[in-house]
This record gives C-alpha cells, structure tokens and sequence, in this order.
C-alpha cells in the first residue's frame, strides 16, 4: 500500500529535524518489511510560518524523496492546513495519516495504523490513553468540552485529536464537505465508513511551544459546538416557553393581589405583567426566528446527504 502522512507546521524549526529522524527511520523499517511500498512519502504542509520551517522542509526534500513540502501562501490556521494537506494528496495514496509536526503522538502507533487499514477499516482513530502528561487544566477543560458535546448531541471520539488515519475512500467522502469553519474531527464520524481505534501515550512536546494558546483553544472549542449543532438555540426557545407559560401564573397572582388583598401600589400590576408576559414572547419569539436561522446555517453547509460505500 501506497502511505502518505500529513503534517501540518507553523513555525516548527524547533521541532522539524528530529521529526524527520524519526520518520525515516520508521519509513525505513516499515518499507522493508513491506508493509508501505516504496513511493509512499511524508508531506509537510508550512502555514505561513515566520520563522525557517520552509527552507527546512525545502532541505528536506532535496535530501530525500520520501519527502514532499506544500507551503500555504498565509498562516490559515491548523485545521486549513489540514486540510489542504489531505486534499492535495488524496488522489496519490491509498491512506492517508495526518499528525502534529511536535512527536506528541508516538509515531510507532503508524504501524498499528497500516495494519488495521489492511484489515479493511477505512477509518482509524489515535486515541490517547492517559492524559497524565497534559495538565490539570487541559485534561479538566477537555473532559468538559466532551460532555458538553455529547450534551449537544454532537457525536465524538474522546481524547481522539488529528491523529488518525483516513482511507482514500474516507477522503474522498471528507471532500464533500463543503463547510467552512471546518472542524475536522467532527466531520470524519460523518463520513461513515468501517472504523476503529488505536490507543497510545500522549508525551510532551519535543522542542518548541504550544501554537494553542487558550483563546486559540476555546475558539477552537465553540466552532467544535456551533458547526455541529443548532442545540443551544433551542434552548432559547425553550426558555422563552418556559417564561411565557409562567407569567399566565404570575398574572393570576398579580391579579389576586390586587383586587383580593389590595396591597398593591398604583401601576404596579400593570408594568409586572408586561415584563413577565412581554419577556417571554419575546425570548421565545427569538428562539422561534433562531429556528429558521439553524436551518439556514444547516442548508447553508451544503453537506452530502449522503455517501455510497458500494453499487454492485
Ligand atoms: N499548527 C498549524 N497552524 C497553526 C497552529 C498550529 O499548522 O496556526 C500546527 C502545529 O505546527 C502542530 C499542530 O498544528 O504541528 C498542533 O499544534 P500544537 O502542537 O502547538 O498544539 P497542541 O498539541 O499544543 O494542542
Ligand atoms: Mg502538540
């Protein structure tokens, strides 16, 4: 089988040599053995990076065929670079993988990759084991973002991030999505397909620092919610019924107070009516018009309907 892999680099110069290591001496072993054939190749996609990450991959490839570059003409963000990566490549290999350019992913885990794609998966999960190297805030904020999802009705891999492998048909079916705030691990469950899960060990970043700094990360996090699911605008229109039904209550109330006790104050009955009745008409008068707006933002995707595996 023909191997590609896809790196996506923003200012990786740190990092970049000893991912090359580690990826020939691993191509190597795994080309001898015949498990890749010998035009498979590892494609370092640079996204706009300041810094020498391109006259390194440049390097590289004069060095050694295995090696191809593609450099985006700005920095598009990991996921863009992603992307363009695989689609780029899809037509020259059989799989693709794609990983982060800093050997946080054990790179050794690619045999398991291989192995189950000649079982016939089409699709392959990294899925990380422990989390024990990340820290307390990381793994805190990530398990909540998976319960808020799966809340949401979005369906997802846990501790499974851009490491994974994709067959050409998977690729092929992740090319009809046409979506532009692209979140790609929420798109590949869509593709459908035959798929499965590998385990490995997250370790810390060889060299560099994190290109995620938090505001990156929750950004990230909501397009990860907002792209997939039209949820959180139901709960405005459910609030807002919610509202409108208890101001009937809170009028029968207003109303006892002041013909049967007699308490109340001059227009005090009238203005407390029309916040309650007049509040929840018009959340849920919001929530109705954001019903209409998730349609929209659904349409507007343009995603396949659906995806042929097989015509016999
Ligand atoms: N990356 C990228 N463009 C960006 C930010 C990051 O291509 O704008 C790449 C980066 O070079 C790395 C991968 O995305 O290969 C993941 O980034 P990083 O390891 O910094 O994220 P973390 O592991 O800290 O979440
Ligand atoms: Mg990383």
């Amino acid at each position: 089988m023909r191997l590609g892999i896809v790196i996506p680099c923003y200012n990786e110069e740190a990092v970049l040599y000893e991912t090359k290591k580690h990826i020939e001496t691993l191509f190597k072993s795994m080309i001898e053995d015949n498990s890749i054939s010998k035009d498979s190749f590892v494609c370092f996609v640079d996204d706009g990076s300041r810094d020498k990450t391109w006259e390194i991959i440049e390097s590289f490839t004069k060095d050694n065929p295995l090696f191809k570059g593609i450099k985006l003409s700005r920095n598009f963000g990991h996921q863009n670079a992603l992307i363009a990566g695989l689609m780029q490549l899809k037509d020259s290999a059989d799989a693709l993988i794609s990983m982060d350019a800093d050997l946080q992913d054990d790179i050794l885990v690619i045999k398991d990759f291989v192995k189950k794609y000649k079982e016939g998966y089409d699709v392959v999960y990294g899925v990380r084991e422990d989390r024990s190297r990340d820290t307390k805030f990381k793994r805190a904020t990530a398990e909540a973002f998976y319960k808020l999802q799966s809340f949401m009705g979005i369906e997802s891999i846990s501790n499974h991030a851009d490491y994974r492998l994709l067959s050409r048909k998977a690729l092929n079916g992740l090319a009809q999505f046409k979506e532009i705030n692209l979140f790609i691990r929420g798109v590949v469950p869509l593709i459908g397909f035959r798929s499965c899960s590998v385990y490995y060990k997250r370790g810390e970043r060889f060299a560099g620092e994190s290109k995620y700094p938090l505001s990156k990360m929750l950004f990230f996090a909501l397009d990860g919610i907002a792209s997939f699911s039209i949820v959180p605008l139901r709960i405005i229109t459910v609030v807002g019924f919610i509202i409108f039904i208890l101001s009937f209550f809170i009028i029968l109330w207003i109303m006892f107070e002041k013909f049967f006790l007699g308490t109340t104050i001059k227009g005090w009955s009238s203005v407390m009516i029309s916040i309650y009745f007049m509040g929840g008409i018009q959340v849920m008068s919001i929530g109705i018009i954001g019903e209409y707006i998730g349609r929209i933002f659904q349409q507007s995707k343009g995603r396949p309907r659906y995806i042929i595996d097989k015509e016999i």
